[in-house]
């Protein structure tokens, strides 16, 4: 029969989040897959841990999968762990767990520490529906592109940010989702500098712009969904092409123009234009 293969959560932070079953299956396996051997060496020390440690990411060569595999297909059991936190969010694990199932085996997850869950359950923000969304792209056309298409998101957001990214992603979100959207930055949770703000975005770029502390160590984004109305494609397109005109015409010219272009009615058209020229 195939062993099993542990998913073991590991700290973000603090070595006290060390879950206590956790360092028992470390112990006991036959074999640890880590992403990297160095850092979980430390980890595994502190636990007076000495099982066999052999390095394993998602980018690995499928021999050194296959190495992970035979070891369960012979009966023995691995746990897999990553840097810090839960394998396979925002880390590896995926192709090994996939591999681990395709074979037969028992998959055995051993919770712990995530830094999105710490994160959302101390920001403030509604937690009964959300997305995980990790890393952005890095490069800015890219970046913004994405968070076009997440600005509607009912639900809350989560991300994963660099540090030396979060000042331009937190400039294109306040662009992007607009300057109140409320928002949290949860930064080095569980460790020393531990740092948690709230407010509308403005109000976290003008923190993170005044403080090059807010731009150091790990962080997760939270950001509120999207309250507001979504629109209809037609609506969306009305919208549009006020916006445009009333940069240069009133509200009657605008809506006028606009009932001509998208054959939409003018009344419904002028009333639009009316509250567009308000909020502006
Ligand atoms: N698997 C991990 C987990 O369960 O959270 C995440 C790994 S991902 C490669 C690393 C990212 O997680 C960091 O860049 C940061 O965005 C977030 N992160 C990890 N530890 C954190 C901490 N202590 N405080 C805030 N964010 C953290």
């Amino acid at each position: 029969m195939a062993g099993t293969l542990f998913v073991v959560a590991t700290p973000i932070g603090n070595l006290g989040d060390m879950v206590p079953r956790g360092i028992d299956i470390l112990q006991t396996v036959d074999l640890i897959a880590a992403e990297d051997t160095r850092r979980s060496s430390q980890l595994l020390k502190q636990f007076n841990i000495l099982t066999e440690l052999i390095s394993y990411h998602d980018h690995s060569s499928l021999g050194r999968i296959e190495q992970v595999v035979a070891v369960l297909e012979r009966g023995d059991n691995v746990a897999l762990i990553s840097d810090a936190g839960t394998p396979l969010i925002s880390d590896p694990g995926y192709r090994l767990v996939r591999r681990a199932l395709d074979i037969g085996c028992t998959v055995s997850p051993v919770p712990g520490p995530c830094a999105a869950m710490a994160a959302l359950s101390v920001a403030g923000l509604p937690s009964d529906r959300f997305v995980f969304e990790g890393f952005l792209p890095s490069r800015a056309g890219q970046r913004q592109k994405a968070l076009m298409a997440l600005a509607k998101e009912p639900r809350t957001l989560i991300f994963y940010e660099a540090p030396h990214r979060i000042q331009d992603t937190v400039a294109d979100l306040c662009e992007i989702f607009g300057d109140d959207r409320e928002a949290v930055l949860a930064r080095e949770l569980t460790k020393t500098y531990e740092t948690i703000i709230a407010g509308p975005l403005a109000d976290l770029y003008a923190q993170i712009n005044s403080d090059a502390n807010q731009q150091r160590g790990e962080i997760v984004l939270i950001v509120h969904g999207f309250s507001g109305a979504v629109l209809s494609d037609e609506d969306a397109e009305q919208e549009r092409v006020l916006k445009i005109l009333l940069v240069d015409l009133s509200v009657k010219q605008a809506a006028n123009l606009a009932a001509r272009i998208t054959g939409g009615s003018k009344n419904k058209l002028y009333q639009q234009a009316l509250m567009l020229s308000q909020t502006r």
